[in-house]
């Protein structure tokens, strides 16, 4: 495998599967064949091009973007829960199932708010 000339290849893509493939199998050759450390890989001009194709098809999110994209994913991945009285999201050890209907996950404000209506 001639590592350049795939990352050369690689620039005309549009199939951002195909280019996450080539660097995967482009990390591995230098990591088996070529023998490479990590921060060689790393630095490789073959991994740079195609990690820079890469953020080409992802649209190069600036800073706000990559922000809200973070955000996005900590919540979706299910880090943060949100609250179903007050619709804020707060960390799994902050939200609880309120004492009474344990289906309902609150955050502790809204829980001990609950609990006062119920006393
Ligand atoms: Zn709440």
């Amino acid at each position: 495998m001639n590592v350049y000339q795939e990352a050369l290849d690689v620039q005309d893509a549009v199939n951002l599967t195909a280019v996450s493939g080539l660097l995967n199998r482009v990390c591995k050759h230098l990591l088996r064949e070529e023998k490479l450390g990590t921060d060689a890989i790393r630095g490789h001009a073959a991994v740079t091009m195609i990690v820079d194709k890469i953020l080409d098809l992802n649209g190069r999110p600036n800073a706000q973007a990559f922000g809200h994209a973070h955000d996005t994913c900590v919540v979706k991945a299910g880090e943060l829960i949100r609250c179903e009285d007050c619709g804020e999201h707060f960390p799994k050890d902050q939200i609880r199932p309120y004492k009474f209907e344990p289906d309902v996950k609150l955050c502790d404000g809204c829980h001990d708010q609950r609990m006062e209506g119920e006393g």
